[in-house]
C-alpha cells in the first residue's frame, strides 16, 4: 500500500511537472507568434503582448502593483521600419532578416547607385551615405534615434560576387513618443507583506524589419516571461510569508528604458525589495545557468549552489560579476540586491529570425522553476533569521 502510494505520488508529481512545461510552451508559442509580430513597434505587437500578460496576471488572481492597473505607462523615441525593405545587389534581390539587416539607427531611402570597396568587408556609396558591411552572422537591434546614413549588414554567404551595383528601397518611421508599459503585479505576503521578493523579465523584443519580416524572440525573452508567469500562477495559488512581486518590462532591447523608468518611478518602495531575480533568455540549459551579480551577493549565491547540489537540478551554475546587460542593472545601481539569470548551451539564435518557439529546447526550464521556488523559500528563511 505504502509502495503504491509512493508510486502514485511520483506519477502525480511528474504529471504536474509535465503540465508546467506544456503551459510554458503554450505561453512561449503565443508570445513569439506572428500575431505578436516580434513584440515591437509595428502592428501593435508590444501592446498585444502587454495585454496578454495583464490578462494572464488577472486570470491567475494577482493584484495590480499600484492597486489599480497592471500597466505602468511611459513613452520613448524609437526608429522603426514598418514598410518597404528592398535591397538589390548586383541585380539580385536579398531577403531581409535572412540575407541582410540594417543598423537600427539607419535612415530609409530609395536609391540606385554603385559601391566602392574600402576593405575586404566594407563597401561605400559616398553620395547617398550608404555603408555596406559583410558579416558572418546577422544580429538585428533597435535604436532610439535616426541617423543621416544607412548601414546595411549583409550575410557574406548570401552573395557570390562582391557588391558593386546597389538598389535600395527602404522606409523608416521615427516615432518621437512611442507609448509602452511595464506590467506590474503582486501576491501580498501573509506574514511580512512589507518584505518583497521581486521577479522580473522583459517582454519586448525587436519587432519587425520591413512589412514581411518579424523577430520572434522565443528565447529572448518569451522564455523569461513564461517562467515568470508560471511563478506568478504558482505563488497566486500558494501565497508566501513575503509579498511576491512580478514585473514584465517593456523597452529592454532599446537600452533598459522600462526598468530604468520603474526605478525612477517605483510602484513599491525599492528598499522593501529584499531580493530581485531577473530572467532573460532561459530557454536552454545544456550547460547550466550563469548568474550575474553572483560575486557581489556571495551568501545568496552559495544558497543557490547549495540548493542545486542537494536537488541536482542544473548541470552547472556559473558565477559572473556586475554587468549592465539586462533589467536588474538599474535596481543594482539603486542598491536593490539582485541576480540576473540566463541559461547556457543549446541553440545559438540571438536577435535573429531563427529565435523560434519550435526550436527552443527548454532543457532546464522545469528544473529552473523548482530551483527558483526553493531559492525564494530559502531567502525568506535566511532573511527572517538575520
Ligand atoms: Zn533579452
Amino acid at each position: 500500500m505504502k509502495k503504491l502510494l509512493l508510486f502514485l505520488l511520483i506519477i502525480l508529481s511528474k504529471a504536474v511537472a509535465g503540465q508546467d512545461l506544456i503551459t510554458a510552451k503554450r505561453l512561449i508559442d503565443t508570445l513569439s507568434s506572428e500575431e505578436m509580430w516580434g513584440r515591437g513597434y509595428t502592428r501593435n505587437g508590444m501592446e498585444k503582448a502587454a495585454n496578454f500578460i495583464s490578462a494572464s496576471f488577472a486570470a491567475y488572481g494577482l493584484s495590480p502593483m499600484d492597486g489599480k492597473d497592471f500597466k505602468q505607462t511611459f513613452s520613448y523615441s524609437v526608429n522603426t521600419f514598418p514598410g518597404k525593405m528592398a535591397l538589390n545587389l548586383n541585380g539580385k534581390p536579398l531577403i531581409p532578416g535572412k540575407d541582410f539587416v540594417l543598423s537600427p539607427e539607419s535612415m530609409g531611402q530609395q536609391i540606385k547607385g554603385t559601391l566602392i570597396q574600402k576593405d575586404s568587408i566594407t563597401f561605400i556609396n559616398q553620395e547617398h551615405r550608404v555603408l555596406l558591411i559583410l558579416k558572418d552572422k546577422l544580429n538585428w537591434s533597435v535604436a532610439p534615434e535616426v541617423a543621416d546614413y544607412t548601414v546595411i549588414e549583409v550575410a557574406a554567404k548570401a552573395i557570390s560576387t562582391l557588391p558593386e551595383k546597389i538598389e535600395i528601397d527602404i522606409e523608416n518611421k521615427f516615432i518621437p513618443a512611442f507609448p509602452a508599459s511595464n506590467i506590474c503585479a503582486l501576491v501580498k505576503g501573509t506574514k511580512k507583506p512589507d518584505s518583497i521578493l521581486l521577479i522580473t523579465a522583459h517582454y519586448d523584443h525587436l519587432g519587425s524589419l520591413g512589412k514581411d519580416t518579424y523577430f520572434p524572440g522565443a528565447n529572448d525573452n518569451a522564455s523569461g516571461v513564461a517562467l515568470l508567469l508560471n511563478l506568478a500562477e504558482h505563488y497566486a495559488k500558494n501565497p508566501q510569508p513575503y509579498t511576491m512581486a512580478f514585473i514584465c518590462f517593456a523597452a529592454e532591447e532599446i537600452g533598459l528604458i522600462g526598468s530604468k523608468y520603474f526605478t525612477e518611478h517605483p510602484l513599491i518602495e525599492l528598499n522593501k525589495i529584499r531580493f530581485l531575480t531577473n530572467l532573460d533568455m532561459v530557454g536552454t540549459g545544456e550547460n547550466g545557468i550563469t548568474v550575474v551579480n553572483a560575486t557581489i551577493h556571495p551568501k545568496e549565491f552559495e544558497l543557490l549552489q547549495q540548493l542545486n547540489r542537494d536537488k541536482k537540478y542544473l548541470p552547472k551554475i556559473n558565477a559572473r560579476g556586475k554587468a549592465a546587460n539586462s533589467d536588474h542593472y538599474f535596481f543594482t545601481e539603486k542598491g536593490v540586491p539582485a541576480f540576473f539569470m540566463y541559461t547556457q548551451g543549446g541553440i545559438a539564435a540571438y536577435h535573429d529570425t531563427y529565435d523560434l518557439a519550435k526550436t527552443l529546447p527548454l532543457t532546464e526550464f522545469e528544473h529552473l522553476f523548482r530551483l527558483l521556488t526553493d531559492f525564494n523559500a530559502g531567502l525568506m528563511k535566511a532573511l527572517s533569521s538575520r
